[in-house]
Parts: C-alpha cells; structure tokens; sequence
C-alpha cells in the first residue's frame, strides 16, 4: 500500500484520537532509514531495512524479495509492522525489509549469496536486542538460516534470536509453519461468538501459505469450505470443497481449478459469494469501492495484508459486516516469531500445545480488548483497531520522555 494512503488514514485516525501535530508527525515518521545496493554477478540490487518505530521494544518485520520491492512499500509495511505487534501486544516494535530482485531468476547458490550480503549491509543495525527479522513475501526459512550464519559469522558469537523464522534444527520454534492461519481461527472463533453466523461456510481467495492452511485447519473445525482460488482462479462447490483432496489436486497440478468436484468460477466471483466468513488470503486491494457492496459475507477475516480499500471499508461497515483486520487476523506468525525469540533467549524450547495455547490466549486478549471499544461506538473495527495501536505506541513514547 502506498504511504499517502497511510497518511490519509492517520489524519482520520488523528481527527477522531485528538492527536496533536507532534504525535502525527511521530507516527508518520520512521526513526531509521537503512539502504544499500547489493552487488552480484555483475547486478546491482537495491536494499532495505526501515525501523519505523522502537518506543515499545526492538523493532521486529520480515524481509521481503520481490521485483516491485520499493521505499514506499518497505516504509508502509515498516508501519504496519509497528502497529501490528502492537495489537498482538508483543514487546516489540516495527520494521521491514527487503530486496528489489526476482528471485525466481536466481539459481540457490545466488539466493544464499544475496542473503548473505544483506546481512553484510545491514548486520550492525539488526541484532536480538536491536532489530528481529523474519520471513515475509518469498524469503523462506532457509533463508533465515543461512542470514542467522552470517550474522553469527560477522560478529563472532552464536546469536539465534537475531532472526525469526529459522528452520526447527536451527532453533526455529514448532507452530511457526501455521502460526497465521491459526492465529486467525482463534481470532474467528472469538468473533462468532459475538456475530452469530447462520451458516458456517466460508470462500478462501489464495492457495499458498497463509490460505491452505487456514482451509486445512477450518476444515478440520467443522467449516464448509464452497470455494477457494489460487492465481488461475477459483473453484466452487455450495456443497463444500474436501480439502485435503485439493491440496492433493493443488500439489500434483499445480492449481486448485483441477480439482473435479467443483465448478470453476472467477476470483472475482468468490468474494462476492452468499457465505459466513471470507477469507482473503493473496493479495492487497481486491476489495474495492466498486465490489464491496455485493460483498455478501457476514465476516471478513483479513489473512493478506490490505486486501480492503479505505472505501470498501466504510460500504462494508455500513452494510454491517465485521471486517476482522489484518493486523489482528494475521498476527499470528508474528506472535510465534516473539515465542521463537523467547525459546532462543533462553535456550527453553516449548512443546507444540504450549505454543498453541500461548497463541490463543495471545490472540483472545487482543480480540477482546479491541471488541469492548467498538461495541461502545460507531467506528469499524478496523479504526478501533488502529486506534489502540497508536495509543500504547504513543504511552511508550511517552514514557520513554520522547514526546
Ligand atoms: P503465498 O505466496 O504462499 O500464497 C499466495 C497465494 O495467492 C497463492 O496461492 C497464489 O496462487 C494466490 N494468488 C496470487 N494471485 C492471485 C489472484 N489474483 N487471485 C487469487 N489468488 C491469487 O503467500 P502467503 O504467505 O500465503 O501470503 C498471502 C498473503 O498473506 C500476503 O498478503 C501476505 O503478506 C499475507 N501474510 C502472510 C503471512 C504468512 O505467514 N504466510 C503472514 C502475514 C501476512
């Protein structure tokens, strides 16, 4: 999401908060600004790390590979980051990273290289106490192992809770592969004990990390999953979709519209489906000003980052769904990152309930606090949401004497 639209948000939010000039300005305005060109075969690749805001601990944010990686994007994400750990109440604070490059263009041996010299450029600002990274868009937990070797490389000493998202052997923690998804079950499961739901059906838009889990895991709950979508497009049977039988289709195929007991409808056609819950889970914006109000959904449960527009937002609530945001629904992966940097910390490593049961209640306390405010006024929850955010991020600056 571009920043402007970031900032439009903020004068909102700052109008009904009362915020003063200076606290604008503070949220508005990342603390550290890293960036570097990579150099590689003869390639230059640009580079970031932003550390956006660290009143409430070291910054924590994942790094990103992708050819559109840009300031703009690292910054808004870098924002998001702050608020996020925020809600899910982590001691951290935000950043983001990443690298302008097409990693599908490069064999392994120059992805490690290029990782590697990420940590090269920036390994003086990161660090357990400092700044946390993690996995995000195309950065895989190999990555994280071979980022945590060359941290330890440069600084002489055995760090692990410099980075998140490492592989198990390497001091990864258990529930990380599903941290998301489950972080946003616990999420749902809080939010239909308030919005009654007269069906349990739901439409997944994304097939990858973040959705087939979900639908793996809503499956095995007891939901009716009628239809999902990957990139080609989506497939829909009213009857409900077996889910394990598509990952099978989706693993040999490649795509889950090769499954046979369904028919194949559009992306666009899924998320306007008469359904309990809909869940994005791919990509930003596809929830717009010109779809929301066929919207039929009574929850929407925000697994990908931005998939709704500030207008979408505004026909959503008015039209009384409960749109769950993203820095509530996929706190998840960044709360088991903290459990990760605790384990790493201490050196205690927890069994897979204890994670869970960690997570859940991690995700209740959340869930609860933001719905005993908008039940007590007319804002959407995604406001209320934010709101609270920037309060405990603004009591920390505060404290600290920095405002
Ligand atoms: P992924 O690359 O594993 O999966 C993305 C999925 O979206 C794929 O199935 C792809 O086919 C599908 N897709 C692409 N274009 C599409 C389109 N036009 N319509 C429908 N589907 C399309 O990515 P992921 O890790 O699952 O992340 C998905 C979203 O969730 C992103 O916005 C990401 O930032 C967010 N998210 C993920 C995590 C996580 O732990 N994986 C954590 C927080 C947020």
């Amino acid at each position: 999401m571009d920043f402007t639209i970031i900032s439009g948000f903020l004068d909102k939010i700052g109008k009904i908060m009362n915020l003063t000039e200076k606290e604008l300005v503070l949220l508005k305005t990342p603390q550290r600004i890293h960036q570097a060109e990579l150099e590689l075969d003869g390639q230059k690749y640009p580079a970031y790390r932003i550390q956006y805001n660290d009143a409430r601990g070291p910054t924590k944010g994942g790094i990103r590979y992708h050819w559109e990686v840009s300031f703009d994007e690292v910054k808004s994400l870098a924002f998001w980051m702050s608020l996020k750990t925020a809600v899910a109440d982590v001691p951290f604070g935000g950043s983001k990273g990443g690298i302008t490059v097409n990693p599908k263009e490069l064999s392994q041996d120059q992805l490690q290289q290029l990782s590697r010299k990420w940590v090269q450029a920036f390994y003086r600002h990161i660090g357990p106490t400092k700044d946390i990274p993690a996995p995000d868009v195309y950065t895989t937990p190999q990555i994280m192992a071979w980022m945590m070797d060359e941290y330890e490389k440069l600084i002489g000493e055995k760090a692990p809770g410099v980075i998140t998202g490492k592989p198990l052997e390497v001091g990864g923690s258990l529930v990380r592969d599903i941290a998301t998804a489950l972080g946003g079950i616990y999420v749902l499961e809080e939010a239909v004990k308030k919005v009654s739901l007269d069906k349990k059906t739901v439409a997944i838009q994304g097939f990858g990390n973040a959705g087939m889990n979900m639908a793996k895991l809503l499956f095995q709950s007891g939901y009716s999953i009628v239809a999902v979508s990957d990139s080609k497009g989506a497939i829909y049977n009213p009857l409900g979709l077996n889910v394990d039988e598509l990952i099978h289709t989706k693993t040999q195929s490649g795509t889950v519209i090769a499954y046979k007991n369904g028919t194949t409808i559009s992306n666009e056609a899924l998320l306007e489906l008469e359904v309990g819950v809909l869940v994005p889970s791919a990509l930003s914006n596809v929830i717009h000003k010109e779809n929301a109000n066929k919207v039929k959904a009574k929850i929407v449960l925000e697994l990908a980052n931005g998939p709704t527009t500030p207008e979408a937002d505004e026909i959503l609530h008015q039209n009384k769904v409960l749109v769950l945001p993203d820095i509530l629904s996929n706190s998840g992966g960044v709360t088991v990152s903290y459990f990760e940097w605790v384990q790493n910390n201490t050196g205690l490593y927890w069994k897979t309930e204890e994670v869970k049961e960690r997570l859940r209640e991690k995700m209740v306390v959340a869930f609860e606090k933001i719905w005993a405010e908008y039940e007590n006024n007319n804002y959407d929850f995604r406001t209320n949401t934010y709101i609270l955010a920037i309060k405990k991020i603004l009591v920390a600056e505060k404290l600290r004497g920095r405002l």
